[in-house]
């Protein structure tokens, strides 16, 4: 059986790429280059089939197909040398079901995919495990790579630390300083990348990581190149796979660059494609307000858009003004008949603490998620028998900034609707045990 997948320029001019080429935009009209698979070779295995070999490979520790990226391997990167994967057996990430919310808001089918329980804490090791992959193929080949690169929000910079770690590749990683938690800049500084910290944002490292990677011995792991798009696409084929093949009626993500739901989509239509699945979710996407192009651009119907000057928020992976794959993503939720919906600062925040009183841990990120659902859900627009899937992006873990500075009242911009600060009290039985009983009387009233 050989399959097969490779570059085609996103703009319809007809140009291909082997995905062994160091090339991240069409050569001919400027446009990206997303992915391509032969999905007429892939209908050799009729839907059923598909579905067990992905079901029996979950359960296997066997390389690579133990790792939830790998064991869809024909549909991510056929033609890979499995000897050159870099894999952390990432994905098979857990879906939470979140009664307990879901009984407060009245969705009672609430589900929350937590895509951070996952070596680095974020979905970004679905992609990174791809492109890392490929690097490494091409170095076996005798590409002249001698490092891989990357601006990012925090997260795509430890993802790409780790697994160019594992490899044996040199990572060099642009953050702007002073703009990502304290947990994402020493994983990559613990990982031994070369950690470069700019007083700019997240669109500003962009462009001089761009400007570096002309050098075509640093190869460009942002996600315009599109292999962790790749990687990122099997949260799509997990999560109905998780729910015995049955498609949810709504995927709620947040969304930033705009990557990770044209990975989402990518991954539905395929399936569709293939025949896994016989009908698509609608997706709603979810962006802060002070970092907001995609809901102006929906707004207009698609019709307008132009990038924004980002504005600082909470959640600080998903500042950025200026997404690469807007196009991708407008795809994807006109395919997928999907929303796009804005949430402040005081609602993302408040939303994750009330998730977290729930059981969940949510980072700033899952909280915008969250509170998107809280807004669609109020309007009508999710209907309340419906099966819901919010898309955890990152383990709250990374975030305890966040956390502390909301339990201790002190967020701009915030009005703290749950906040639990500790009780600091001398090492007095008495003085405990009246203590406890307040609070035990606070909670009874
Ligand atoms: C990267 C990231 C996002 C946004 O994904 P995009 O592909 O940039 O839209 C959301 N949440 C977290 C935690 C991230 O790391
Ligand atoms: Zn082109």
């Amino acid at each position: 059986m050989s399959y097969q997948s490779w570059y085609e320029c996103v703009r319809g001019c007809g140009r291909k790429y082997s995905i062994y080429e160091v090339v991240y935009r069409c050569e001919e009209c400027g446009g990206l280059l997303d992915v391509q698979h032969d999905t007429e070779a892939l209908k050799d295995r009729s839907p059923a089939e598909w579905k067990q070999i992905f079901d029996r490979r979950s359960r296997t520790n066997e390389w690579p197909f133990g790792s939830g990226v790998w064991g869809k391997k024909e549909w991510v990167c056929p033609q890979l040398v499995d000897e050159n994967i870099v894999s952390m057996y990432e994905g098979h990430s857990n879906s939470f079901w979140a009664s307990k919310l879901g009984e407060e808001i009245g969705v009672e089918d609430l589900w929350i995919k937590l895509c951070g329980n996952s070596h680095t804490g974020s979905f970004k090791d679905l992609g990174m495990t791809v492109l890392v992959s490929v690097v490494q193929q091409m170095i076996a080949d005798g590409k002249p790579i001698k490092a891989v690169a990357c601006a990012s929000t925090g997260d795509t910079s430890a993802a790409l630390a780790a697994y160019a770690a594992a490899a044996g590749i040199q990572a060099i990683v642009l953050l702007p300083r002073g703009k990502v938690s304290i947990e994402q800049l020493i994983q990559p500084i613990a990982n031994g990348a070369t950690v470069l910290s700019l007083d700019t944002d997240f669109d500003g490292c962009m462009q001089i990581v761009q400007q570096l990677s002309a050098d075509p011995s640093i190869y460009l792991a942002n996600s315009m190149n599109s292999l962790r798009i790749e990687g990122q696409k099997t949260v799509a084929i997990e999560l109905v796979q998780q729910f015995d093949w049955q498609v949810p009626d709504w995927i709620i993500i947040p969304c930033g660059n705009l990557g990770n739901v044209s990975a989402l989509g990518k991954g539905l239509l395929l399936m569709k494609e293939l025949g896994l699945i016989d009908r698509l979710p609608r997706i709603a996407c979810a962006q802060a307000q002070n970092a907001n192009p995609f809901y102006l651009s929906y707004e207009t119907g698609f019709e307008e858009y132009s990038p924004v000057m980002a504005k600082p928020t909470l959640a600080s992976a998903i500042q950025i003004g200026n997404p690469v794959s807007y196009e991708r993503a407008v795809k994807a939720l006109q395919a997928c008949d999907g929303v796009v919906e804005q949430v402040t600062e005081d609602e993302l925040a408040n939303a994750a603490a009330r998730a977290d009183r729930t059981g969940s841990y949510a980072c700033p990120h899952t909280g915008v998620a969250l509170a998107a659902l809280f807004k669609l859900v109020d309007r009508g627009v999710i209907e309340k028998d419906q099966r819901v899937i919010v898309i955890s992006t990152a383990h709250g873990l990374k975030f305890s900034r966040f956390k502390v500075d909301y339990h201790q009242q002190e967020l701009q911009a915030v009005l703290e609707q749950y906040p639990n600060p500790p009780i600091e009290l001398p090492a007095d039985y008495e003085t405990v045990r009246n203590t406890i009983g307040d609070v035990g009387s606070k909670s009874n009233s």
